[in-house]
């Protein structure tokens, strides 16, 4: 429960962070919050030689209205999505979403970035990003490039970003009036989802999936469904097409299915589909 020795460095700025990265190439590894590189490095599953903190950079803490889109900075912490009143008004199923997340002292240190870039198909924030239909911002030496939310996650724990990129904002469409359910299911309250289901209903409606596969992963087969007309307990039992669910110990994959296609049931009913 000791990680190995590593050198500490805070980063002023986000130009400052990227130098770093740039400076240290593999050696280096991004700090924000710290709830999910600290328990890798407790274990030795990560041994990164520098960490570059940027968890006290607040230009990338915000929630901002830009017009068509929200944009959120990468350190905005899971507390401020629940309490944002920017995101209350106009997508309020990420306020819900953050709400949900581990206990309140993961909330008060976890940030909305570090959940993107971690990749851990059981975190709750890149499934509701993906069912919004979300844009990731990366910045690197090259200057800044978009990722679609449906394109940023190709592994477990693998992503889009290169070794000396920086996730720095994450942008959602508006969704004022839009209904919403997350149906996040777990033994004890403050577990990470065993499954969880975002839907997002704003004309059409955007299902994805939490831990059903080694990425957050649209439920394509409900979405087809649904606009074709299907009813929602059709459209439900697709729930798990193009899903891998894992088994582990708190479930096997085949209860996995079964649980996708209850929650996107429940899912679907809450937001009227
Ligand atoms: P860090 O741990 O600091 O970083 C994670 C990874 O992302 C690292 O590889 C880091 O280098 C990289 N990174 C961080 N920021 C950036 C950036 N801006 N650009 C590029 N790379 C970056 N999550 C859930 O979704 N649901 C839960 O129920 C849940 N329960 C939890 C319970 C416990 C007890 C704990 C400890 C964590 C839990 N989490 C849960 C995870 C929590 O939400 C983490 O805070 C989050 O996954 C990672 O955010 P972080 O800011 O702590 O990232």
């Amino acid at each position: 429960m000791i990680p190995a020795a590593f050198d500490y460095e805070v980063a002023d700025s986000a130009a400052h962070a990227l130098s770093l990265l740039a400076e240290h190439g593999e050696d280096a590894k991004l700090l924000a919050g710290g709830h999910s590189l600290l328990p890798l490095m407790k274990l030795r599953l990560a041994a990164p030689a520098l960490l570059v903190d940027i968890g006290r950079l607040a230009e990338l803490s915000y929630v901002r209205d830009e017009g068509e889109h929200l944009a959120i900075g990468a350190l905005t912490r899971h507390r401020d999505l629940e309490t944002s009143a920017v995101l209350a008004e106009h997508c309020p199923v990420l306020s819900h979403v953050a709400g949900q997340v581990g206990d309140p002292q993961v909330r008060h240190r976890g940030t909305i970035g570090g959940s993107i870039a971690h990749g851990d198909p059981a975190s709750d924030l890149p499934a509701a990003v993906l069912a919004l239909g979300g844009t990731m911002v990366l910045v690197g030496p090259d200057g800044e490039r978009t990722v679609p939310a449906g394109e940023f996650h190709h592994g477990f724990l693998e992503t889009a970003l290169a070794l000396d990129e920086l996730l720095v904002e994450i942008r959602v469409p508006k969704m004022a009036g839009s209904r919403y359910s997350f149906q996040k299911f777990n033994r004890r309250a403050q577990d990470w989802a065993i499954v969880g289901v975002v839907a997002v209903r704003n004309g059409t409606t955007g299902v994805a999936l939490v831990n059903m596969g080694s990425v957050p992963l649209r439920a394509a087969g409900v979405e087809e469904a649904l606009a074709g007309g299907a009813d929602v307990a059709t459209a439900a039992a697709r729930a798990d097409e193009g899903t891998e669910p894992p088994t582990d110990l708190n479930g096997s994959a085949e209860y996995r299915r079964h649980l996708a296609k209850v929650l996107v049931r429940r899912a679907l009913e809450e937001v009227g589909a």
